[in-house]
């Protein structure tokens, strides 16, 4: 059972101290307790502490409360994201993408301890010309926080919610709104939030609930401090960025309403946050074109905040892997990735060494690792795998299965096939599977569409600058239609087609349900392969 302090409370600020779950709050100079937190101090004391402390006896049950939630009045926020319903431009900057890292794996993160007892994760830049450092602090509003040694940094650092780079990618988000992020403010509501993470639409969680973990989330972003050290890069001079805030939290507005009673029951939260230092040097498009900073951005799909929501608990791997690739193809382009770097961003390098010296963790790992791609794949991220590093043998079930081709006819010959070779499809891995999986490759991963349309508008551009500084391109698009009349009239089954381009066979077939276009050394060597001049 939660409480609540009535309008009774004389402010004597007995209670706040005792509160074993930090639930006693001030807001413009009155007491309340935040409903998310308070559990009635049930299992850890007899009764509640706030009501045996208080000289009055203040705090009272919170009763529910009863009908919709009115609309309270609020401060004005900044503009909604996702204005198209799909995508908005992030920054995307290396120190954006480490805090992102760090946030979504604090714990499988090498952290090491300074000569002064402070807890820090570092990651080198330019072959260690430069490096970001990162450090914690549990003070989340001064200008000049502390940062925490080891003993206290612990448990900041156990209590990281994964969930919470989804906050900071949104935090992003919105400092591409702004001229000037490093010094202007935006304000988000937890409206705004809600809706971005997909938790407008879970019922099963009450308003307060939902309210208390957007706070958490929204907080744990601002804990982070970063020091900059980064090496001259183009015409562009190195420079250093002392220890600040990456997100300065400027201010948290609760919006309250009363009951008749003279509860106060909280309706809603509003966030004033401003960017980080960094932003000065990676955020920032005057300089930018002066070329003495960078600016540096992406494509956040909105659907990766509502996946990440959604899967966090079960498939913490899926989530950074996920989170990695939106850093990794922010313009658009892929390149090859082994297993051993997919796995390391997903489990650690930790997992990786366990698993190579133990059977049985291995055993774990492979099965963790499969399943994870496996999600991807039903998010839309499907792996390309390697035809000759990753070959079906050590493939998993799903991906196999996944190959089977929706022709009755091709599907019977596949079938026929399976059964007279020396392997079956759902036989167990062949030995030393492990080491070839350390071996393989993925070629690249096909992004769900409303991620891969924004990407190929970034490509599009890209190509007509190029297009406009060399000799102007013949159009060499193939249609889908025009590539499975030539394929068939070829007597080429999806399979040995995919075989000999390299790619999968998803994505032969894809490509002739028109899902997407081939890049054009694609098209050309479909041309070449099926005899189209
Ligand atoms: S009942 Fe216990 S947990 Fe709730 S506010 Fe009071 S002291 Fe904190
Ligand atoms: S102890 Fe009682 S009177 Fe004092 S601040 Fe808390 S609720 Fe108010």
């Amino acid at each position: 059972m939660s409480y609540t302090i009535p309008n009774n409370c004389i402010k004597c600020g007995t209670c706040k101290p005792l509160c074993p779950t930090g639930a006693i709050e001030i807001d413009d100079g009155q007491y309340w307790i935040e409903p998310g937190l308070c559990d009635g101090c049930q299992d850890r004391y007899s009764e509640p502490q706030c009501v045996v402390h208080c000289p009055i006896d203040c705090p009272t049950p919170l009763q529910a409360k009863k009908g919709r939630y009115k609309a309270a009045e609020r401060i004005a926020t900044s503009p909604d994201l996702f204005s198209n319903g799909k995508n908005n431009p992030f920054a995307s900057s290396m120190v954006i993408w480490e805090a992102c890292k760090l946030l979504s794996g604090a714990k499988i993160l090498p952290w090491k301890t300074d000569a002064n007892g402070k807890l820090y994760y570092q990651r080198a830049v330019k072959h260690g010309r430069g490096a970001i450092a990162f450090r914690l602090s549990n003070d989340r509003e001064s200008d000049l926080p502390q940062t925490l040694d080891e003993a206290a940094a612990l448990p900041i650092l156990d209590a990281i919610d994964i969930r919470s780079a989804c906050l900071h990618l949104i935090y992003a988000a919105y400092a591409t709104t702004l001229e000037k992020p490093w010094e202007q403010e935006f304000i988000i509501s937890d409206l705004q939030i809600e809706k971005y993470l997909g938790l407008d639409k879970r019922k099963d969680l009450t308003k307060a609930t939902k309210l208390t973990l957007i706070k958490i989330l929204a907080r744990q972003p601002c804990q982070l401090l970063t020091t900059i050290d980064w090496p001259q890069q183009g015409k562009v001079e190195g420079f250093s960025v002392e220890e600040s805030r990456l997100w300065h939290l400027g201010a948290i507005h609760h919006h309250f309403q009363q009951d008749e009673s003279g509860h106060k029951h909280l309706m809603g939260i509003t966030f004033r946050i401003r960017a980080g230092r960094w932003a000065e040097y990676f955020l920032n498009k005057q300089s930018y074109r002066k070329r003495t900073a960078f600016y540096q951005y992406g494509t956040l799909p909105q659907f990766l905040l509502s996946t990440v929501m959604s899967i966090w608990q079960q498939h913490q791997g899926a989530v950074r892997m996920m989170l990695w690739l939106l850093f990794k193809v922010k313009m658009g382009q892929q390149q090859c990735i082994t297993v051993p770097t997919l796995m390391r961003v997903g489990y650690g390098k930790e997992k990786i060494l366990e698993a190579s010296l133990k059977r049985e963790h291995r055993k774990r790992l492979v099965r963790t690792f499969e399943s994870d791609l496996e999600v991807l794949n039903y998010y839309g991220l499907k792996p390309i795998f390697d035809p000759a590093t990753y070959q079906s043998e050590i493939q998993p079930l799903w991906a196999k299965l996944d190959e089977l081709p929706e022709d009755a006819e091709e599907a019977l010959e596949f079938w026929t096939n399976d059964g007279s070779g020396d392997r079956r499809l759902t036989d167990s891995g062949p030995r030393g599977k492990w080491d070839l999986l350390m071996k393989a490759r993925i070629l690249g991963f096909e992004l769900p569409s409303e991620w891969a349309e924004q990407l190929a508008k970034l490509e599009k551009k890209k190509q007509q600058k190029t297009a406009r500084k060399t000799r102007p391109r013949m159009n060499f698009e193939l249609s889908a239609e025009e590539i499975q009349t030539a394929r068939k009239h070829r007597g080429i089954s999806q399979r040995d087609l995919a075989k000999k381009l390299g790619k999968s066979q998803s994505w032969i077939r894809d490509l002739e349900n028109g899902r997407f276009c081939a890049k054009l050394e694609d098209q050309l060597l479909l041309r070449k392969l099926l005899g189209l001049s």
